[in-house]
């Protein structure tokens, strides 16, 4: 096989695993799942395409203080991101154009765009009381 269309193989299964994730997989969990397709492919080559396939707009990331999260979604939608557990999940907000606008008028800046991570404790490890306290806790602590 030359090195082109291993290549282009190599970045298809990167891609479809992507895909096939709704949770937003970090780089290390989309080299697990292709590992299982293909597994020579390397940690840099699926990390490399991933890179790519985001420079090309194919996905985006979510950038949390955890590290990059993967989403084959490419539209510029909302997040929002557990402090608890580290879960990333899309928010149904309209992208508020009028915030790039505001921003411009105040900046002087072209080209505007903006994106969104909330974050806050997720409805599952509110369920294991009393992880409200706990948070602040953390907090204080730092
Ligand atoms: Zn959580
Ligand atoms: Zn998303």
């Amino acid at each position: 096989m030359g090195v082109q269309r291993r290549n282009t193989r190599q970045r298809a299964l990167v891609l479809d695993a992507v895909r096939a994730h709704d949770d937003h997989p970090t780089a290390d969990d989309i080299y697990l799942d292709v590992r299982q397709q293909d597994e020579k492919i390397s940690r840099g080559t699926v990390y490399r395409n991933l890179n790519l396939l985001e420079e090309a707009g194919i996905i985006s990331s979510v950038k949390t203080p955890g590290g990059n999260r993967f989403d084959w979604r490419s539209d510029g939608h909302a997040h929002i991101l557990c402090r608890k557990c580290g879960r990333v999940q899309d928010v149904p907000l309209a992208y508020d154009l009028d915030l790039d606008e505001a921003c411009g008028a105040q900046t002087g800046f072209a080209g505007i765009d903006h994106s969104t991570l909330f974050t806050g404790i997720c409805p599952d490890c509110l369920g294991d009381s009393p992880v409200a306290d706990t948070a602040l806790e953390d907090r204080q602590a730092d």
